[in-house]
């Protein structure tokens, strides 16, 4: 409760009356496209159903189902593929997945008080995959594997997911996949409170039900709160939100079976954790064709050689340019970019505006945070113009993925409104010569 005091006159400022209307929100800066939350979302799942015990109980299905999809037709969730599990799992929990795997324990069916509470735990874990908020997360992370991760996902049989685990990216606890700042917490609450009023289930429940759990909380309290923390005032911020949302009956919850799921959820065998194993095999080369063609990407463009390939996704905002045989994987299943280009954005921590000197620094000093063995050559970053604008060229030596060789870096960085964009040209030192031109090529064909 002192939690609540704490923040009430934060609160009080932001939620006072210059903001009195609905709040509705948009998905924030993300590297990753739709249709890669969608697929990390299928790997992560297909996870989870080897270490989780789900449960194969047609009414119980044909219950989660009804709830799920009615909460998924609203437009509040995104239009994403969602799909719903129960979990055998005595915790009071639900979780989903970017781009829509839905789990919810058996532990949060038997705490809630009624439908419209499962409903309202269903459709904030429903807003947290609409507005994104895990790749979000993994992308403002400033992880710079990433663009070699959205490769890795295309070559060979290796997932997106356990690139990302070898990042260190995985489901466990405090990843950011699933444990989300406070902001995302109140976007969650207030986007679930509209969606689930829409779908006919009463948004107060909601408050409701967050109280019930703050107040059953003991020291460590239900698994939910930890994972979704009350972002401050919680339950006021919800029941402001309700004062906006258009005034209907809420009978979606009315007529419900919900008793008879919850005997037959209360009649299951305790549940019985697995583990699991995750395998990811390397992949096995070609100089540039001369030939070049265009790679037009979500927030800039450039030209690359023809028979290289864009492994990523172009909606998104990262993707390595390589030949195939360019990419190799390490024994610990990332990716490795022996060959070619990876291009992403680095995001300025604690600052709106981008610097190009002082980012470019950070850069170079969180690479080489995650790369041991890479060193900035002698000479100062060189200032150049690329389409108009400053841009600074660095270049760094490092460890190459083919054994023994030393590996030339060639950092690009330009100041845009996203964030810093930068492109890492890459070969080995023996065969920079050879591969000058073609970089040169690529780098002055870079359009925004
Ligand atoms: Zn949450």
């Amino acid at each position: 409760m002192a939690r609540h005091l704490l923040f009430w006159p934060v609160v009080l400022m932001l939620g006072g009356t210059a903001f009195a209307q609905l709040k509705e929100f948009k998905p924030g800066f993300n590297l990753f496209s739709k249709e890669q939350d969608i697929q990390l979302g299928k790997e992560a799942a297909a996870q989870v159903q080897k270490q989780m015990e789900v449960i194969n109980n047609p009414k119980l299905q044909a219950f989660i189902d009804r709830i799920g999809n009615r909460l998924a037709a609203q437009p509040q969730a995104g239009g994403f593929p969602y799909t719903f599990k129960v979990v055998n799992d005595p915790s009071i929990n639900a979780f989903a997945l970017p781009g829509g795997p839905t789990f919810v324990n058996t532990g949060l069916i038997a705490a809630a008080d009624n439908e419209d509470q499962l409903a309202a735990v269903m459709a904030h874990e429903i807003s947290h995959v609409s507005l994104r908020h895990g790749t979000n997360q993994a992308s403002k992370a400033n992880l710079i594997q990433l663009p070699a991760m959205l490769a890795g996902a295309v070559i060979g049989n290796g997932s997106l997911l356990g690139q990302l685990a070898g990042a260190g990216i995985g489901l466990g606890a405090n990843s950011v996949l699933l444990k989300f700042s406070r902001n995302a917490e109140t976007q969650a609450d207030l986007t679930g409170a509209q969606l689930m009023g829409n779908a006919g289930y009463n948004p107060i429940e909601m408050a409701r039900f967050f109280e019930k759990l703050e107040a059953s909380g003991g020291k460590a309290g239900p698994q939910f709160l930890s994972d979704h923390p009350n972002p401050g005032n919680r339950m006021k911020a919800i029941q402001d939100q309700i004062r906006f949302m258009p005034k209907q009956e809420y009978t979606a919850g009315a007529n419900s079976n919900f008793r008879e799921i919850q005997a037959i959820v209360k009649g299951l065998p305790a549940a019985k954790p697995k583990t699991l194993a995750n395998t990811l095999k390397p992949s096995a080369d070609t100089a540039p064709s001369g030939q070049f063609k265009e790679f037009r990407g979500k927030s800039f463009s450039l030209s690359y050689p023809d028979n290289w390939e864009v492994f990523g996704d172009k909606n998104g905002n990262a993707v390595t340019i390589a030949p195939r045989s360019g990419l190799a994987q390490d024994a610990n299943g990332q990716v490795q970019v022996g060959y070619g280009l990876m291009a992403s954005f680095y995001i300025p921590q604690g600052r709106d505006q981008v610097d190009l000197n002082q980012d470019t620094a950070g850069l170079v000093q969180q690479l080489q945070q995650t790369n041991p063995g890479l060193e900035v050559g002698n000479q100062k970053p060189r200032r150049i113009k690329l389409n108009g604008q400053d841009a600074l060229v660095t270049t760094m030596f490092s460890q190459s993925p083919y054994r023994g060789e030393t590996e030339h870096d060639t950092l690009v960085t330009v100041a845009r409104p996203d964030g810093l964009l930068y492109l890492i040209l890459i070969a080995p030192a023996k065969d920079e010569q050879k591969l000058q031109a073609t970089f040169d090529n690529m780098i002055r064909s870079l359009r925004f």
